[in-house]
């Protein structure tokens, strides 16, 4: 089969699957259950804002659905990364363990913390952090200092995290990078961003580290609108939330604040949608995995390799992606997609090729060069319901 035959049938295969000839999008969020309902209901309650019932409740709901211990609701996924890391204490001149291949806001939140990223390179096979590639560079790079903490051997910097994401769903090497962390003694916080929904040996992700955060964009599995959420222990919990609500000392009538802190709440009216979400998120995630599966048998033995979830995990398949054999196969494929209306989307431009992280200290990145050439992201929103 030509490249422009399989990309041909992969097209008409979209649209047959969205039953539509208007524009096709990479992942438009489906509201198909209590949405409009609860959302009244907290504009009727007066309670839209900074408190409400409907915030306590998403977070209990996030709870029970990841099995972590304690949710804090913010105002996006940015701001939980930006608390997460100030939880494991991440401040100016640190340096933060991630990957090149992920969302700019990964790196964001380091930056607002005056930290630096330190790029490690991603396994091919899960497009996220690779535990060898860091244990690799740890070894060559650094030491562990007489109170536990691991420093880089040129400027002595302390390397006061690691946050690996979860890319489009699919789990990196969790045992390995938990192990690999543990020896270091860097703590590990979890971008699931992209991975509600997706778990590793069984466990959800993000509670394998200290701290890990979640998104609630529009184009995420679940929405509210914008949002994030800190998952985390108890003890870091209560303090996530105290810092993302003013740092407001509780008192039935007096403003006092006992530290500089931030107003990253989640809204009620947004925790509303939320909690709607999650009543559909189990069957959103059958159907993006019945989707995932079509395309795999649609694509099997062509030109354009389906990624799978790795093994021993269950991957939520958010975005689904093919791995072109080369740049230029890429680029015909995204050409012909978006010409006839079905968004397709590169990965994202690697973050050590942005600006601000140029000159950002890294190790080989071979496999993050090799995948940005060639990943492609296909259309992946819930399919209409079958009538
Ligand atoms: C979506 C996303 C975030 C958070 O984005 P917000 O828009 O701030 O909610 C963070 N990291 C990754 C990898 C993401 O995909």
């Amino acid at each position: 089969m030509s490249e422009t035959g399989t990309a041909d049938r992969l097209i008409q295969f979209i649209r047959e699957e969205y039953r539509t000839s208007d524009p096709i999008p990479l992942h438009a969020p489906a509201f198909r259950g209590n949405e409009q309902k609860y959302v009244a209901d907290a504009i009727e309650s007066t309670f839209v804002s900074s408190v409400g019932a409907y915030v306590d409740r998403f977070e209990r709901d996030i709870e029970a659905f990841t099995g972590c211990e304690r949710a804090v609701a913010t105002v996006n996924g940015t701001a939980a990364l930006h608390i997460g890391l100030r939880l494991l204490g991440v401040g100016p001149g640190d340096l933060v363990v991630t990957q090149p291949l992920t969302f700019v806001a990964t790196c964001n939140a380091i930056s607002y913390c005056g930290a630096e990223p330190l790029f490690i390179d991603v396994d091919r096979h899960t497009m996220g952090l690779s535990p060898a590639a860091l244990a690799a560079w740890l070894e060559e790079n650094a030491f562990v200092d007489d109170d536990g903490l691991c420093r880089t051997k040129q400027a002595q910097r302390a390397i006061r995290a690691c946050v690996p994401m979860h890319t489009f769903g699919h789990p990196v090497e969790l045992d390995r990078l938990v192990d690999v962390c543990a020896i270091w003694g860097i703590p590990l916080l979890e971008d699931a961003a992209e991975s509600l929904g997706s778990y590793y040996n069984g466990r959800h992700t993000g509670t394998f580290g200290a701290v890990a955060t979640l998104s609630f964009n529009g184009n995420k599995t679940i929405t509210t609108g914008g949002g994030g959420m800190v998952l985390t222990s108890h003890a870091l919990g209560a303090r996530a939330k105290h810092i993302t609500t003013t740092a407001k000392v509780a008192h039935p009538f007096e403003y006092v604040h006992d530290e500089v802190g931030y107003n990253y709440r989640m809204p009620n009216l947004n925790a509303a949608l939320g909690c709607a979400q999650m009543e559909q998120l189990a069957g959103f995630l059958a159907a993006k995995r019945a989707l995932a599966e079509r395309y795999a048998a649609l694509l099997d033995g062509n030109e354009y390799q389906f990624v799978r979830e790795p093994e021993g995990c269950r991957s939520n398949y958010w975005l689904n992606a093919v791995i072109c054999e080369g740049r230029e196969q890429r680029d015909a494929l995204l050409g012909q997609t978006n010409g006839q209306g079905v968004m397709t989307r590169p990965i994202w431009a690697l973050m050590n090729h942005l600006p601000m992280y140029e000159k950002s200290i890294r190790g080989d990145l071979s496999n993050a060069q090799w995948l940005a050439e060639r990943v492609v992201n296909l259309p992946s929103s819930v399919p209409p319901a079958q009538l």
